[in-house]
C-alpha cells in the first residue's frame, strides 16, 4: 500500500488543492487513503537519540554533611559524586563556597548520559553566609553565556555541548522547625535562573509525623515567600500537563533518604539505613519519598527539565544579554573546575 500508492496520492491531493498533501479534502487524516507514515518520526528520533546520547546537568547545593554526595550516588547507582563519604573518607570544608564539576557516561539500553554533578562544597557552612550563593549563580550565568557564545559563532558546532544546569537540587536541613534565612534567600534568589527542587535531607531522622508536620510547613513557607520551584505553574502546558504537576507538587518538597549500603530484607538486599526502628529501606515508598524523586527527576521530568533550562531560563539570560551590550562581550574571570572521568 505504501510506495506504490505515493504519486497517486500526491496528485489526489494536488487535484483538490489540499494544503496539506496526503490529507485528502475531507480533513479526515490517513484513514481514508491509507497509511503514510507520520508516526515513524518517534523511531527515527529515537535512533537520533541513541545515536547522539544528551547531556544531562545536576546541581547540589545544601551545607556539608546533609548527604548530598549519597544522595545523588543512590540517585544513579554509582559513584558519580567524588565527595561521599564512601570516597576516602573526611574532606576539609572549604573557606570559600567551591564548585566542582565531575562528569561521567552512563549508559543504560543503549542510551548514554553524560551526566554532570556541580558540587558547591562550603555553601553555607562559613560563620557568615552573605551572598553566598554569588559563586553558584555566577556559575550558572557562565554556562548560559558559553552556549550563548557558541550559538552566536558564524561557524557554529552542529551540536553545541550544553554544560547549563538543568537541575539544582536543594538540601534542606531535617530540623523539623522551619527554613532557614540562607535557604529562602539562596531559593529567592536562584529560582529565576534556575530549576530549583528542594528536598527534605536524611528524612530518616524524624517520625513520619513530624515529617508530615515539616514539608507542609515548608511548602507554607516557599508559598509566604513567593519562591517558585521547579515544576512551575506558569510553565505547565496544558491542562493534562498542570494536573500531573499539581500532584508533584503537592508532595513536594520529596523527604529522601540516601545509602550505598545493603541490608538484607526478606530474603531481597535493598539500598538502606540502620536506625533504631529497624531498616529505612531507601526504595521503598512507605518509608521514604526518594522513589518518587528519582521516578520525577529521571523517568518522567528529566527532558522537560532541559527544555525549561532551555527555552525559559537561558532565553531569559539571553534576551537580557543581547539586549543590555548590543553585542557580546565575555564574563570575567571563571574560577571553576571541570574535569572529565
Ligand atoms: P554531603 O556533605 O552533603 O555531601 O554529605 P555526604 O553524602 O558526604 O554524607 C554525610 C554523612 O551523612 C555520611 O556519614 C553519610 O553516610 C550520612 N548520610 C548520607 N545520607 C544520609 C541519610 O539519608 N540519612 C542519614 N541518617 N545519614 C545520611
Ligand atoms: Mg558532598
Amino acid at each position: 500500500m505504501l510506495a506504490s500508492n505515493l504519486p497517486w496520492l500526491l496528485l489526489h491531493s494536488r487535484n483538490r488543492q489540499s494544503p496539506f498533501p496526503g490529507l485528502g479534502h475531507s480533513g479526515s487524516g490517513s484513514t481514508l487513503l491509507g497509511y503514510i507514515g507520520i508516526d515513524t518520526i518517534i523511531e527515527q528520533m529515537r535512533k537520533k537519540t541513541m545515536k547522539a546520547g544528551f547531556d544531562f546537568n545536576i546541581m547540589i547545593v545544601g551545607h556539608s554533611g546533609l548527604g548530598k554526595s549519597t544522595l545523588v550516588n543512590t540517585l544513579f547507582k554509582s559513584q558519580v559524586s567524588r565527595w561521599s563519604s564512601g570516597w576516602g573518607g573526611e574532606h576539609k570544608i572549604p573557606k570559600t563556597v567551591e564548585i566542582k564539576a565531575v562528569s561521567h557516561v552512563i549508559e543504560e539500553g543503549g542510551v548514554k548520559m553524560k551526566l554532570t554533578v556541580i558540587d558547591t562544597p562550603g555553601f553555607g557552612d562559613q560563620i557568615n553566609n552573605e551572598n553566598c550563593w554569588d559563586p553558584i549563580s555566577k556559575y550558572i550565568n557562565e554556562q548560559y553565556e558559553k552556549f550563548l557564545k557558541e550559538e552566536v559563532n558564524i561557524a557554529r558546532k552542529k551540536r553545541i555541548p550544553d554544560t547549563r544546569v538543568h537541575c539544582c537540587l536543594y538540601f534542606i536541613s531535617p530540623t523539623g522547625h522551619s527554613l532557614r534565612q540562607l535557604d529562602i534567600e539562596f531559593m529567592k534568589h536562584l529560582s529565576r535562573v534556575v530549576n530549583i527542587i528542594p528536598v527534605i535531607a536524611k528524612s530518616d531522622t524524624m517520625t513520619p509525623d513530624e515529617k508530615n508536620e515539616f514539608k507542609h510547613r515548608v511548602r507554607k513557607e516557599l508559598e509566604t515567600h513567593g519562591i517558585e520551584y521547579y515544576p512551575q505553574n506558569e510553565f505547565d502546558d496544558d491542562m493534562e500537563d498542570k494536573n500531573e504537576n499539581d500532584k508533584i507538587r503537592e508532595a513536594m518538597p520529596f523527604a529522601v533518604v540516601g545509602s550505598d549500603k545493603e541490608f538484607q530484607v526478606n530474603g531481597k538486599r535493598v539500598l538502606g539505613r540502620k536506625t533504631a526502628w529497624g531498616v529505612v529501606e531507601v526504595e521503598n515508598p512507605n518509608h521514604c519519598e526518594f522513589a518518587l524523586l528519582r521516578d520525577f527527576l529521571i523517568r518522567s521530568h528529566l527532558q522537560d527539565l532541559k527544555e525549561v533550562t532551555h527555552n525559559i531560563h537561558y532565553e531569559t539570560y539571553r534576551a537580557r544579554r543581547l539586549n543590555d551590550n548590543g553585542g557580546l562581550h565575555p564574563i570575567s574571570a571563571n574560577n571553576t573546575q571541570e574535569s572529565n572521568l
